[in-house]
C-alpha cells in the first residue's frame, strides 16, 4: 500500500555515526548540536528570532502565552486541524472560538474570522492544513486592524511561502512540528519563530523551568514559570543530518503537488481546491474534493493507494462543547475532501500511475 504519510531519515552511513557519536559524547542534553541546529533552520527560514522546542505542541503552548492569552481569554481557531492546535488553547485555560473555514480548501475563513472577533479576543490562530497557506491578505489586514497577533500553526507547511517569503517570517508567531510524519522528523521535536526578536530571552527561560542558560544554576532566580520543553542534543543531531537533505525533500512533495494540480484538473468527479493569493503550498499532503468519497477510498484501496481525511475535525470533543457552533463551511468541506499520497516517497512513476487509476474512475 502507497501510505499518505512516511518518515524520512538520511542514510543510514550518515545518520548512524553521527548518532552513535552524541549518545556516547557524555553530554546528550541540550547542548551545542541544539543550538547548531537552530542556527541551521533559522537560515532556511530566513528569520533570526527562532527556538527549538521538544514539540511542536510546546511551541503553541508558548505562542499562546507570549500572546498574552489568559485563561478566560478567547482565541479564534479553526476545527480542521489536528488535536493540540486547540487541546493547547485549553492548556492556558482560554477559550476556543470556531472560525468557519473556507469550502473550497478547508482553511480558517477570514470573514468569518472577522465577525467573531470580540474584547476577549487576544490571539487568533490558524492552521496551513496539508500545506496550504492561509489567506495571510486578509489576516494581516485583520491583525493590524484589530491589534490582535497571529499564530501560524504551520506543522504541516514547512516550505511554504506567502510573498515568496518562507512561512515564519510573516506573522507574530509560526510553529514548526518535526514529529514523526512531517516534513522534516527529528522523531519529536518543533520550532517556535517569532517576527519579533524582543521575546526571545523570555522564551527560552519558559522552555527551562524559568530559569536562565546565561547566568550559573546557583545565580538563577526564577520569575516566571516555564516548563520543560527544551530540544535535546540527540533530536538536535538527527535535525542536523535531516537539514542537508531538506531542500530535496520538500521539493519533491511540492514536485509532485504541482503535477497532481496539472494531471488532475479536469478529471470528472473530482473538484481542485483553491489555493490563496500570494501563497505557495508544500504539499504535505495533496488535498482534493471527489464526488462519492467512500467509493473512492475503497477504488484506491484496492489499487494499493492510501486515500482518506487523516484528520477528524476538532470541534466535536467534548471539551469543547462549550464552543459548540455552526459552521456551514465545514459541513460542505468535510463531506467531501480527500487526500491522496505526495510526499517523498512517490516517485514519478508512482504518481503517474496514481493518476491513470483516478482517471479511470470510481
Ligand atoms: C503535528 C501537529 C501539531 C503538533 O506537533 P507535535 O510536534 O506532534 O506536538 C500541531 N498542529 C498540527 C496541525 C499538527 O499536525
Amino acid at each position: 500500500m502507497i501510505p499518505l504519510v512516511k518518515p524520512y531519515f538520511p542514510p543510514r552511513e550518515e545518520l548512524m555515526p553521527a548518532l552513535e557519536e552524541i549518545l556516547y559524547s557524555g553530554y546528550v542534553a541540550t547542548g551545542q548540536p541544539v543550538f547548531d541546529f537552530e542556527d541551521r533552520f533559522k537560515v532556511y527560514i530566513g528569520n533570526d528570532n527562532i527556538i527549538s522546542l521538544h514539540s511542536g505542541t510546546d511551541a503553541l503552548h508558548l505562542a499562546y502565552i507570549l500572546a498574552g492569552v489568559k485563561p478566560g481569554d478567547e482565541i479564534i481557531s479553526t476545527p480542521m486541524t489536528a488535536e493540540p492546535t486547540n487541546t493547547s488553547i485549553a492548556m492556558i485555560g482560554a477559550k476556543v472560538v470556531w472560525g468557519d473555514v473556507d469550502p473550497t480548501n478547508g482553511l480558517l475563513d477570514p470573514k468569518s474570522v472577522r465577525s467573531l472577533i470580540t474584547e476577549k479576543t487576544k490571539a487568533i490562530v490558524m492552521v496551513h492544513y496539508a500545506g496550504m497557506v492561509c489567506d495571510m491578505d486578509e489576516f494581516t489586514k485583520i491583525s493590524k486592524e484589530y491589534n490582535i497577533p497571529i499564530i501560524e500553526d504551520a506543522a504541516h507547511a514547512m516550505g511554504s511561502k506567502y510573498n515568496g517569503k518562507m512561512t515564519g517570517c510573516n506573522s507574530a508567531y509560526t510553529i514548526f512540528s518535526l514529529q514523526a510524519i512531517k516534513h522534516m522528523t527529528t522523531v519529536d521535536g518543533g520550532f517556535l519563530a517569532m517576527r519579533d526578536g524582543s521575546q526571545m530571552d523570555r522564551a527560552r527561560k519558559l522552555r527551562w523551568f524559568g530559569l536562565s542558560k546565561d547566568k550559573s544554576r546557583l545565580d538563577n532566580d526564577i520569575t516566571e514559570v516555564g516548563y520543560k520543553y527544551a530540544m535535546n542534543n540527540v533530536n538536535a543531531t538527527i535535525g542536523l543530518c535531516q537539514m542537508k537533505h531538506l531542500d530535496e525533500v520538500i521539493g519533491t512533495y511540492i514536485a509532485n503537488g504541482k503535477y497532481y494540480d496539472e494531471a488532475l484538473k479536469n478529471v470528472p468527479g473530482i473538484q481542485m481546491v483553491r489555493y490563496n493569493n500570494n501563497t505557495e503550498c508544500s504539499y504535505w499532503l495533496y488535498t482534493m474534493k471527489v464526488e462519492r468519497r467512500d467509493d473512492f477510498c475503497k477504488m484506491m484501496e484496492a489499487n494499493g493507494i492510501m486515500a482518506s481525511q487523516l484528520h477528524h475535525r476538532s470541534d466535536t470533543h467534548s471539551i469543547f462543547k462549550e464552543s459548540k457552533r455552526d459552521l456551514p463551511g465545514m459541513e460542505e468541506w468535510y463531506a467531501n475532501f480527500v487526500h491522496i499520497p505526495c510526499g517523498w516517497w512517490v516517485n514519478e512513476e508512482t504518481r503517474a500511475k496514481i493518476v491513470e487509476v483516478i482517471k479511470k474512475g470510481w
